[in-house]
């Protein structure tokens, strides 16, 4: 009811006006899908020219959302590069779709902030069972299983989980007393050389120093060397330090290379360390009982993460990150203050998410990845992920069968890496001379200092046609440049 003494804003979008500017974002959202595949991929902005473009000042009076929309497609669309095109074949794939879209609207009409679960039961509860679902989904082991000693939470991203690993690892290690009284010194952790940076900056974050989490040779598939891990961590006992964390990675940023987590969780359970493993891509392969090998030994990690937002058709953010046991994890990060007080975190009956993630606050993320796991069920995710997969090894036999290209690393998913025989100049030129067409997008690495080609499949309107092209657009302008 409106008190006449104190109108309401003006401007103020009454549920009506909602509703009919709410189409009208759908529609646009709708157009977008229907002709994303017809943009030039990659932004060609230059630095500041949309800043160059909007007012210095933010508006007094507000302004009509028809002329709000208007401005998206006239100064923003020019400055976003498409990653839901079908010729994004860049980093790794971050796939939207339909429900998890709709999820995210539900999720922000509701404006939930779960951060305990008497702050909206039904945000922890979807959380708790979803993850469960996915435990069963993806034959992960039972301890990850809200009903056994661990539990899975979503995260906004890979690097906070891994960052929730290490500090948890960090804990364990010196008895839970560093979070109060500070470090002093002499921890170290373990990852290969080709495991994702976001290892290095939790290093950072945690205050054991990036250099004491020791970058561990790989071997000729770029995965972790385990005896290089047994010696780094024999040198680094008998100087004094105290290892405590290895982090393993299935499916590295870089190739996709797999780390062998059986080995690599025989040392751990030797040495009593924390082992952490980062399928951030991998992870939806899981689905898949035909894939699962390379999982082999997630059962015995500490800790495990996957994105459900790169490669499981949900939106940008959606971490799924388990634990075998949350006592470490709750003890790390709990802190109860006063205001945050009540009967059913009281009674110890409920989860409260809060504790299990490094911010207080949390949105309703369980909702968009509820609709994508309702709206695909199983076997739709898993049709996706055999699409690409399938059409990687076809790629790769292409590159196989050419004269001028060569596989650089094998690939076990939907990541090929690639390069032309005539050295790093050319792939430089292939990549630019591709990228400027913005009829596709791919990126680089470097694989044993050589200059490679990464092109990852994993967009969901991408089809066997649109990695062809790619390919073709490949071949042809390494011709090209080597022509003469
Ligand atoms: N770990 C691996 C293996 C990755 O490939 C990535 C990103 O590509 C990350 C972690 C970081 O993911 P996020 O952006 O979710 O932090």
């Amino acid at each position: 009811m409106n008190d006449p003494e104190d109108p309401p804003p003006p401007g103020h979008m009454t549920p009506d006006a909602f509703r009919r500017l709410g189409y009208q974002a759908v529609d646009w959202v709708a157009r977008y899908m229907e002709e994303v595949a017809q943009k030039p991929v990659l932004s060609a902005v230059a630095p500041g020219e949309l800043r160059a473009q909007l007012p210095a000042q933010a508006p007094e009076e507000g302004e009509p959302f028809d002329a709000v929309l208007a401005d998206m497609d006239r100064l923003i669309m020019p400055g976003i590069t498409h990653w839901q095109s079908p010729n994004f074949f860049a980093y790794f794939p971050a796939n939207a779709s339909g429900p998890a879209i709709l999820g995210e609207l539900l999720s922000a009409g509701l404006g939930v902030q779960g951060m305990l679960w008497a702050t909206s039961p039904a945000c922890t509860e979807l959380e708790s069972h979803v993850l469960d679902w996915l435990v069963d989904l993806m034959d992960l082991p039972s301890a990850f299983l809200s009903t056994g000693t661990g539990g899975g939470v979503i995260q906004d991203s890979a690097s906070s989980a891994t960052l929730c690993a290490l500090l948890t690892a960090r804990e364990r290690v010196t008895g839970y007393q560093t979070n109060e009284r500070g470090l002093d010194g002499g921890l170290v952790g373990y990852c290969s050389r080709e495991a994702h940076s976001s290892f290095q900056k939790a290093a950072r974050i945690i205050g054991i120093g990036a250099e004491n989490l020791r970058a561990i040779e790989t071997d000729d598939e770029q995965a972790m060397c385990p005896t290089a891990l047994r010696a780094a961590i024999a040198v680094d006992r008998a100087a004094g330090r105290t290892p405590f964390f290895v982090g393993a990675t299935v499916g590295t940023t870089s190739t996709t290379a797999v780390d062998p987590i059986p080995t690599l969780a025989d040392i751990c359970a030797q040495e009593d360390l924390w082992l952490h493993v980062d399928a951030a891509y991998a992870g939806p392969a899981a689905l898949c009982p035909e894939l699962r090998p390379i999982f082999a030994g997630v059962d015995r990690a500490d800790s495990y993460c996957f994105n459900a937002h790169k490669w499981m058709l949900t939106n940008f953010d959606c971490n799924c990150f388990y634990v075998a046991d949350r006592e470490p994890l709750l003890r790390t990060l709990s802190i109860l203050p006063e205001y945050l007080k009540n009967q059913a975190t009281a009674s110890g009956a409920v989860i409260d998410y809060r504790d299990w993630q490094v911010p207080l606050g949390r949105r309703f993320r369980a909702l968009k990845l509820w609709m994508v796991i309702r709206h695909y069920g199983a076997e739709g995710l898993r049709r996706q992920i055999r699409r690409h997969v399938a059409w990687a090894a076809r790629l790769v036999a292409q590159i196989e069968n050419h004269p001028d290209f060569e596989l650089v690393a094998p690939a076990p998913l939907s990541l090929v890496c690639f390069r032309h025989r005539a050295g790093d100049a050319v792939n430089r030129g292939i990549l630019e001379a591709l990228n400027a067409s913005g009829r596709q997008y791919l990126t680089h690495t470097k694989v044993n200092g050589a200059y490679t080609l990464r092109l990852a499949i994993g967009s969901s309107q991408t089809e066997w046609a649109h990695v062809v092209a790619a390919w073709k657009a490949a071949t042809s302008e390494g011709a090209r440049l080597t022509a003469g």
